[in-house]
């Protein structure tokens, strides 16, 4: 299993790993020595569905040794490409959109059983997420869905075409699928929603919140750190940062994109917040939680961006000082209200490049500012076990989502230590075991 993309991705390829887990498909070391061989795919940006077919290119060849060997295509890129994939890639047996993984299971017996390829991108299916229960990557870390789909049309996003509108799972579900993965070693849960803040709204026959979410699973007995992606700056609501001073095991981190900091753009793009309004919630949510660690997302280059534009941008990341920010170049998408409505992605590539260059550059300098003063400090970190780089060192995450790496051979995965940081760079902190 291949998985491109965000984290949703990463729980909808556990759901399907998990369902063809039951046929007795496992996991395997190599491309070479599958049966079966899947990719779950993204269409938030044109480099993502590159990288897709160009990994379908290479399995290309393995399909001619072994001509029983099945590939399937999951995911977003699947729902949006559909009949495509088989057109561009005719060697291709499943096609299998956003609310098909817990049924993947059943497609690989289908081909195995009638050699006819299955195009799956139908919405009436609801995903299973129980199943996932029997089959996790990291068992001390785990996501759990709690809505998808999106009800904003934000210009730019092919999510509300891929995923549709939103739909959130009853409180109590999530909850007890939470007390099941704590029974089973979970010790972090992160909650996932295209557009969390905005959990519960359409429940009946009582709406629910996030705040109400967070409190009920927070109170999950054993369960160490509670997270929470991605926030909407126009539904993030005050009654969460009363959650977050209230939950001693909520963490504080916050991913809140802005997008970007001029207010024609953010109009442009259907954003429904100002810049002014986007650093009104950052100051609220550093008066409530000091602490509190920032992660953002920025297109830069997007229809019609001047270089003032472009200028507030840089303001809107210089005054919020974001631990961690996504910076990405805009590129035209199908099936998104843009390419629709006809906004035109106008701004040259080597314009959109020295943009984006520049603000990787200044948000390094920035990050590297702020990594640096928190040498001294001592933080309670969460193990994640040895660094892939270097064995002789071990990784974790600082509650504010940081990356902290301490030199020990001891493996420290599902360990909560103390560590007082003496380094840092822009993207992680350096520090010895208290
Ligand atoms: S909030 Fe906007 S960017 Fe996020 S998933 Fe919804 S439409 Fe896409």
């Amino acid at each position: 299993m291949y998985t491109i993309g965000c984290q949703m991705n990463e729980l909808d390829s556990e759901l399907a790993l998990a369902a063809l887990d039951e046929d007795g498909i496992r996991p395997v070391e190599s491309a070479a020595e599958a049966d079966v061989l899947l990719v779950n795919t993204c269409s938030v940006r044109e480099k993502a569905e590159e990288k897709a077919y160009s990994w379908l290119g290479r399995m290309k060849a393995l399909k001619r040794v072994n001509p029983d060997l099945i590939i399937g295509v999951l995911g977003c890129m699947a729902q949006k490409e559909g009949e495509l994939i088989f057109r561009r890639a005719p060697y291709v047996d499943i096609v299998a959109g956003t609310a098909h993984f817990t049924r993947v299971d059943d497609y690989v017996r289908q081909v195995r059983a009638t050699g006819k390829r299955i195009l799956a991108i139908g919405r009436d299916e609801q995903v299973q997420t129980e199943k996932r229960l029997k089959a996790r990557a990291t068992p001390q870390s785990s996501f759990v869905a709690v809505m998808r789909g999106c009800d904003h049309h934000c210009t730019y996003c092919v999510v509300p075409n891929t995923r549709g509108m939103e739909q959130s799972r009853e409180l109590e579900e999530i909850v007890e699928e939470c007390r099941i993965l704590v029974g089973e070693g979970t010790q972090e849960i992160t909650l996932l929603g295209q557009n969390i803040d905005s959990y519960g709204k359409r429940l009946r026959p009582r709406r629910r919140s996030l705040a109400e979410l967070l409190y009920a699973v927070a109170d999950v007995p054993g369960l160490k750190r509670l997270r929470f992606v991605t926030s909407h700056p126009s539904d993030l609501r005050p009654e969460l940062f009363q959650a977050f001073k209230d939950l001693p095991n909520l963490m504080p981190y916050l991913h809140f994109p802005a997008q970007s900091g001029s207010n024609e753009v953010l109009k442009r793009m259907r954003r429904g917040y100002t810049h002014e309004r986007y650093l009104e919630l950052v100051a609220a949510a550093r008066d409530a939680v000091p602490d509190i660690g920032l992660a953002g997302d920025t297109i830069v280059g997007f229809c019609g961006e001047t270089e003032e534009d472009f200028e507030r941008t840089i303001e809107l990341h210089e005054k919020t000082r974001y631990q961690a920010s996504f910076i990405f170049m805009y590129s035209e998408r199908d099936f998104t209200p843009a390419k629709d409505q006809g906004l035109i992605d106008d701004v040259p590539f080597d314009v959109k490049k020295r943009r984006i260059n520049h603000l990787i550059h200044l948000q390094r300098q920035w990050s590297t500012e702020e990594n640096l003063k928190k040498i001294g400090k001592v933080y309670e970190v969460f193990g994640e076990g040895p660094s892939k780089r270097n064995p002789g060192r071990q990784e974790g995450r600082s509650p504010q989502n940081q990356v902290v790496i301490v030199e020990s051979g001891r493996d420290l995965a599902g360990k909560c230590y103390s560590v007082r940081i003496d380094r840092a760079t822009d993207a992680a902190l350096y520090g010895t075991l208290e």
